[in-house]
């Protein structure tokens, strides 16, 4: 029996469900059916108002805790969502379409990660003490470590619950208030994450989640009272909130897109260096920023990677996302679907060679076969453009300076990957590769630890690790005269 998800409200403002059911209908759909699962309303202005209100009112209360005692809360909440993990991975699946197999492991734990990661650091949140010279006594500097105030987090629809945790976390150990917007297709995570926080102690107020799509965003994004904007989406709408940001002088994250290479070596392991492009193309249908969906297969490996491939694609299981059994599920939307179905036929016409896949499965939902396209060169439309769903495009190279210029040939500049037995190689092509995030020997992790976030335009500043204390947080100068004052008159 499929639970029902309907939620009691839209919005959760000020600790509590908000309804206003003067905002347009937003239909929630399972994408391995196409049925509707619940239906909300976007915010209207009035909601808009109330959430930036609360979270404004509540915030300078929540910055003058101990860090330790805002860590508290975010740690219960950890706990919370790990307890309740399943009943959040089924939610996450029907908002969103992704096998159970994956939200059990991906989706809730990785955002209860991040609570207790910056639950851990909200403690130890300090300036630094920088002396002057003049011995004891002398003049000494100081660093105070501030709040930014009002933070706006905006989702996208692949990780809903993920996004909404790996925004609030940092934000709110830093002694932030925030006001996020899901994607308007998963509205359904970031929900039980405001309950969650409530539950685990958050005083009202600090996390309050509006629905709606790009013009409630733009709302948020252009408030005055708002002083940072974190968006995960792609680079258009990237470029609209970071100039909305920027007339406003506001601190921006900018989490984009990507065509990020994965480059294997002929002395690679061929079963991992498969595994790793399985995982970089086809976890989540494909639907993921940081993908390796230009697979650079060196000339001695070619063949036994195709035909490992081929294989081992022949082992996914595409069904109903609910059952565990399940490895391979929808995409997000028809929308969706029919925008990869259109890169599909491009690479086609302009001369790929289609190896497996191509074509949208028949079953209901938005399924679509994972798909392999080989020989696909540099200039070609799938080979630049990121598409967004489960197409991986294998080219061929011949030597490391080659294949890292090619790699290096795009505007983005997500991700990254290499596999190569040959470890100071490894550690040469990643050091030469223009991405904020890259890997060796594996592909796709990002544990809480490690920082994450893009270069040229796939976005500025870093999620995770303590290199996202600084995009939550600003520094005061202090500087203290332990003497007189000279003065030239
Ligand atoms: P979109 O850019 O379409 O939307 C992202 C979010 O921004 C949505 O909540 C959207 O609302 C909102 N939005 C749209 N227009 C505006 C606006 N003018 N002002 C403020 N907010 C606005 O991305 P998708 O949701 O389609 O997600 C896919 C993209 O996200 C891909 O490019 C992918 O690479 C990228 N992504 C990046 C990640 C990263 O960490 N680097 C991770 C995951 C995805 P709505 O859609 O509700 O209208």
């Amino acid at each position: 029996m499929r639970p029902d998800v309907q939620p009691s409200a839209s919005h959760f403002i000020n600790g509590a469900p908000v309804e206003d059911t003067t905002g347009a209908p937003l239909g929630v759909v399972f994408p391995a059916t196409g049925e509707r699962i619940a239906r909300l309303h976007e915010a209207t202005p009035a909601v808009i108002e109330q959430a930036l209100a609360g979270a404004q009112a509540a915030q300078k209360e929540w910055a003058a805790m101990s860090g330790r005692m805002r860590g508290r809360v975010l740690i219960r909440a950890a706990g919370i969502i790990r307890e309740r993990n399943r009943e959040l991975s089924v939610l996450e699946t029907l908002d969103t379409g992704k096998p159970l197999s994956e939200t059990l492991v991906a989706d809730a734990a990785s955002g209860a990660d991040a609570l207790e990661y910056f639950g851990g650091l909200a403690g130890g949140l300090t300036g630094e003490h920088i002396p002057l010279g003049g011995g004891p006594g002398g003049d000494f500097a100081y660093t105070i470590r501030e709040p930014l105030g009002l933070c706006v987090g905006i989702g996208a629809w692949n990780y809903p619950t993920q996004i909404a945790c790996w925004k609030a976390a940092p934000a709110l150990a830093c002694g932030n208030a925030m006001v996020f917007k899901p994607s308007e297709l998963t509205p359904l995570g970031a929900l039980k994450l405001a309950e969650i926080l409530h539950e685990a102690g958050l005083p009202p107020g600090l996390f309050n989640v509006v629905q709606g799509g790009g013009d409630v965003g733009a709302a948020l994004v252009s408030d005055p009272r708002v002083a940072k904007i974190s968006l995960t989406g792609s680079v258009p709408t990237g470029r609209r909130v970071y100039e909305m940001a920027a007339a406003g002088m506001k601190h921006a994250t900018m989490e984009l897109g990507g065509k990020s290479p994965l480059i294997v070596f002929d002395d690679a392991d061929p079963e991992d260096a498969v595994s790793a492009a399985i995982l970089g193309n086809f976890y989540s249908a494909g639907q993921v920023c940081s993908n390796g969906t230009r697979v650079f297969v060196q000339g001695g490996i070619k063949e036994a990677f195709l035909e490992r491939l081929a294989r081992r694609l022949r082992g996914a299981v595409m069904g109903d996302p609910l059952d565990e059994a399940t490895s391979f599920g929808p995409m997000i939307s028809e929308g969706q679907l029919a925008i990869v179905l259109a890169h599909i036929a491009r690479g086609k016409e302009e001369g790929a060679r289609l190896v497996t896949g191509g074509r949208r499965a028949e079953r209901p939902g938005f399924f679509l076969e994972p798909t392999v396209f080989a020989d696909v060169t540099d200039d070609m439309t799938i080979a630049r453009e990121e598409i967004f769903g489960p197409v991986m495009s294998v080219l061929d190279f011949t030597d490391e300076d080659e294949v890292i210029a090619r790699a290096n040939a795009t505007q983005y500049g997500l991700a990254g990957g290499v596999f190569t037995r040959d470890l100071a190689r490894g550690h040469r092509v990643v050091a030469a590769l223009e991405a904020g995030t890259t890997w060796i020997n594996t592909y796709n992790l990002t544990p809480v630890e490690m920082p994450f976030g893009g270069v040229k335009i796939s976005g500025i500043g870093r999620e995770n690790g303590h290199a996202a204390i600084a995009h939550y947080s600003r520094l005061k100068s202090v500087y203290v005269g332990m003497g007189g004052v000279d003065a030239p008159f």
